[in-house]
């Protein structure tokens, strides 16, 4: 960051009049795929940490991860950063935080770092203010882990092949407690565990086996790990008890770490993965993924327990919220009132015109000039194009038209045009805006119906998220802790806004323009 960046945020951002308040540690929770009407919809069963963040928090139902690629990394990157993804550089999972160039210690699998995550996040803000703050960051997922914290060397772990590790960008060893931790071999020694439902069958109102979940396999309860112990690690990932491993980490964690007992205040962030999980298998609609939230909700209400019972509840300051949300399975919306609901792929059309261009470029060998992900289209090679005497523009114009003969298919967006657009009119368009990283090199946009879903053909259905629509985008936003006004606000919300308001709440001031507000309406005498 340039100094003009900083004396520019310093001055748009400055600190507060009265006393920030002083907690020991920032707990940020992000559940990966947790929609906000599954609080409500099952309001009168959560008994945990749902309803303690719900009965003491600043609950905004009105709170969106606002950008157009609804998926874990561009989500995750935007909740401690206060940046949308045009601004964090992370634009999709596949251009996350993949790296071959910071391998994984001590453990075999995909490298990973934030070497693509731009500018500073809410950590760098509050070890500018303090030295000897520290953040630890855990989650199943790589991404879920390393994009809370930015690109803060900290203390960043992950889940890979039944242990916690990290990649090189970090450290070259785990330390002795993620050893001791990994020692206990849990996801191994959950091998034939069986999983019935919490509560008695009549508290689910849902089906249980609908032909469309987990790929036609195992679609009822009492589901079943495993009982070889190296296939029962693999199934654990996406398990209930997963999440519960995840809190129990972070917890050792703290502890072994001294999160919270200097004198600075430290972060603890925390990425569960299960909903998500459970979300694409079943669907929203499930009786699994009911039954994962009140697992859920009782994971979380021990867990905020033992950090009430370590620290105090004034000492704490606790956000709630998720990455995305998800798209029911087109084949239940279409029994369920969206008749038109299908599985939309351009796979075939994107094809055809690659071997098109070939043939008129007399290429010498097949060429992927157009290259499609999760709504954005690339065309590459322009300059190839042109010398061939291809206008690039008009390939494009030709492309757009056929795409949006699909069926399924809502409109497609040239990047320059979205500039113009109304934005508080029309929220695709804003959401795609909030999306592009300006030198990403994306050609078209394509947005679908809301109810579709993008399928990638071959493999099995999923249900799935990364569309601009509400059912992706809207998330829970809750804050908990002193300085925070308890209530219900339906003020619109962002996931951009928690950075910020952190920094209000702490007197800090952020290091990279943010793009969300503080959210002054849940804050005591801000
Ligand atoms: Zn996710």
């Amino acid at each position: 960051m340039t100094l003009a960046i900083a004396l520019a945020a310093a001055l748009l951002w400055p600190s507060p009049a009265s006393t920030p308040v002083n907690p020991r540690l920032v707990v940020v929770i992000t559940v990966d795929g947790l929609r906000p009407d599954y609080l409500l919809r099952w309001k009168a069963q959560l008994t945990g940490g749902f309803a303690v963040l719900h009965a003491d928090g600043a609950v905004f139902t009105s709170a969106f991860q606002d950008h157009a690629v609804t998926e874990t990394a561009p989500g995750h990157a935007t909740v401690l950063s206060g940046r949308w993804p045009a601004h964090t550089g992370i634009l999709t999972n596949v251009l996350g935080v993949g790296d071959s160039t910071a391998p994984l210690v001590e453990t075999r699998g995909p490298g990973a770092s934030p070497r693509r995550f731009r500018g500073t996040a809410f950590f760098d803000w509050l070890l500018a203010a303090d030295g000897a703050s520290r953040a630890l960051s855990v989650s199943r997922k790589d991404r879920g882990a390393i994009l809370p914290v930015g690109s803060a060397r900290q203390e960043v772990y992950w889940y890979q092949g039944g242990k916690f590790t990290t990649s090189t960008y970090y450290r070259d060893s785990l330390p002795p407690w993620v050893r001791a931790f990994n020692a206990l071999r849990i996801p191994f020694k959950a091998a034939g565990r069986e999983f019935g439902t919490l509560l008695p069958d009549s508290a689910y109102a849902e089906v249980d086996s609908a032909t469309w979940e987990n790929g036609g396999h195992d679609l009822t309860f009492p589901h079943r790990l495993p009982t070889d112990s190296a296939r029962a690690e693999i199934a654990f990932a996406g398990s209930p008890p997963m999440d519960s491993l995840i809190l129990a980490f972070a917890l050792a964690g703290a502890e072994s770490l001294k999160l919270g007992k200097g004198n600075a205040t430290d972060l603890l962030a925390v990425g569960l993965s299960t909903t998500d999980a459970i979300g694409h298998a079943f669907g929203p609609d499930s009786r699994e993924i009911h039954d994962q939230v009140l697992r859920l909700d009782g994971y979380l209400g021990w867990f905020l327990e033992r950090l009430f019972a370590r620290y105090g509840r004034h000492r704490l300051l606790v956000v709630l919220t998720a990455d995305h949300g998800v798209t029911p399975f087109p084949e239940f919306s279409r029994m369920h009132g969206h008749p038109d609901a299908r599985w939309v792929s351009i796979d075939t059309l994107v094809t055809t015109v690659n071997q098109q261009l070939d043939r008129v470029t007399a290429a010498a060998a097949p060429r992927q000039w157009l290259d499609f992900d999760t709504g954005l289209l690339f065309l590459r090679d322009n300059g190839r194009l042109a010398a061939t005497g291809v206008r690039p523009d008009s390939v494009l114009a030709d492309v757009a038209r056929r795409i949006r003969a699909v069926p399924g298919v809502a409109r497609t967006d040239r990047p320059a045009d979205l500039a113009t657009a109304d934005t508080a009119a029309d929220p695709v368009a804003r959401r795609w805006l909030h999306q592009l990283v300006p030198d990403a090199g994306v050609a078209l946009v394509v947005t679908l119906a809301e109810w579709n879903a993008w399928s990638y053909g071959g493999g099995i259905a999923y249900a799935a998220h990364g569309q601009p629509s509400d059912l992706d985008a809207h998330v829970p936003l809750i804050l908990w802790g002193k300085g925070v006004r308890a209530g219900i606000y339906g003020t619109r919300a962002a996931t951009v806004d928690i950075a910020p308001t952190l920094a209000r709440l702490l007197g800090l001031a952020p290091l990279s323009i943010p793009d969300g507000r503080i959210l002054s309406e849940a804050l005591s005498g801000r």
